[in-house]
């Protein structure tokens, strides 16, 4: 009846579904939620669009994605430029002079490359093996202890020390005045949300809610000739080499009786005594419009994921990552059967790379 079963009606399996339809395939879309678009979801409260699963803020440095996005959504020129809070100090992120001047009382790039070099020096890491010896390395020891150690522990639920190095590389380190968290060219939000913007990339694609592929997995596998999962792979096999790893996110949302709570998106809490890592103010992503009085926020605390719950980041280590061989290994040879998006390939993905690996697949 369809040449394509996609399972699960997120980033990737919506631009999968797209292309495919655009090369004359018929496809049916199924996800357990009640909504589409995965964790990109936003929705209406207020008049303010809110990102209902952790802020998105589309960047990337692919002319192709971003004129693809384009095609679905007009973007705005939003800029995303954090705020750290560390005990009531605040810091321009990502680091970058702004930040120096305020953690130092220094003037120049010269003497802010000095005061990082002295502190690397003193730290003495020639070959940084872990998060912290890395975030030392890149920024000195100041801005470790006050902007690093205690978010990241907040985030990852484990000791600096014990996390891998490549996730701090994520950041921008800079000698100028820049205070733009992305080093990318293409950036921005969608002028009427994500939810609409996948909405339209669905547009004429058969898509059915509240359906869980694996409680009726026979019935449904009759229907397509092939399927695309992106549920978590282990999910998939039954756990049955164990189950994989995975950060958890909550989310505590308000509508405050205020125009402006803290005059920017994002304010990372980057000391480990306030229990959330972030408030979002989502009026921000839209420079303020859509309700002049009130404002909505949202509390994010980070948390040790469990069956049941939803996963949002997988897990980096070695441990997590050989498992997750184990499972590819086995989803190879599944016939008729491919893994995508952030929980079919256990990959912490951005949207711009969800969004290439589903155009590259669906090649
Ligand atoms: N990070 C940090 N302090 C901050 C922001 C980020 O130490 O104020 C570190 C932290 O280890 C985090 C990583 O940088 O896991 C990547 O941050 P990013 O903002 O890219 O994470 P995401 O927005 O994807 O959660």
């Amino acid at each position: 009846m369809y040449d394509y079963l996609i399972v699960g009606a997120g980033l990737y399996g919506s631009v999968f579904a797209q292309q495919k339809k655009e090369q004359g395939c018929r496809c049916l879309v199924i996800d357990r939620r009640e909504q589409i678009a995965g964790n990109i979801y936003s929705e209406n409260i207020e008049g303010i669009e809110v990102h209902r699963y952790g802020p998105h803020i589309f960047h990337t440095n692919k002319k192709k994605v971003w004129d693809y996005v384009n095609r679905f959504a007009e973007f705005n020129h939003f800029v995303y430029a954090p705020v750290a809070c560390f005990k009531g100090e605040l810091y321009n992120l990502p680091f970058n002079m702004n930040t120096f001047v305020r953690m130092w009382d220094i003037h120049t790039p010269k003497e802010a490359e000095e005061m990082i070099r002295r502190q690397v020096a003193e730290a003495g890491i020639t070959e940084p093996l872990n998060l912290e010896e890395q975030a030392i390395s890149l920024v000195g020891r100041d801005v470790y202890e006050k902007l690093i150690k205690g978010y990241t522990k907040k985030q990852w639920g484990r000791p600096c020390k014990e996390l891998p190095a490549y996730i701090i590389k994520r950041l921008p380190v800079r000698l100028t005045f820049d205070n733009n968290y992305f080093n990318h060219p293409y950036q921005g939000i969608p002028k009427e949300g994500y939810t609409r913007m996948t909405e339209r990339m669905l547009d004429g694609i058969e898509v059915r809610l509240g359906m869980d592929f694996l409680t009726q997995r026979e019935a449904l596998t009759e229907l397509a000739e092939r399927i695309v999962y992106t549920g978590p792979i282990d999910e998939y096999f039954d756990y049955r080499l164990g189950a994989l790893e995975y950060r958890s996110l909550r989310f505590e949302t308000e509508v405050l009786d205020m125009p402006n709570y803290q005059g920017v998106a994002g304010m990372n809490y980057t000391d480990e005594e306030v229990p959330f890592t972030r408030i979002i103010e989502h009026k921000h992503f839209t420079f303020g419009e859509g309700n002049a009085e009130k404002t909505v926020i949202t509390r994010e605390y980070s948390t040790t994921w469990k069956p049941g719950e939803e996963p949002y980041y997988p897990i980096g280590d070695a441990v997590n990552q050989t498992l997750y061989e184990k499972y590819r290994a086995i989803a190879a040879k599944e016939t008729n059967v491919r893994f995508g998006g952030r929980l079919g390939t256990y990959r912490y993905m951005d949207m711009d790379q969800v969004i290439a690996q589903a155009m590259e697949d669906a090649q």
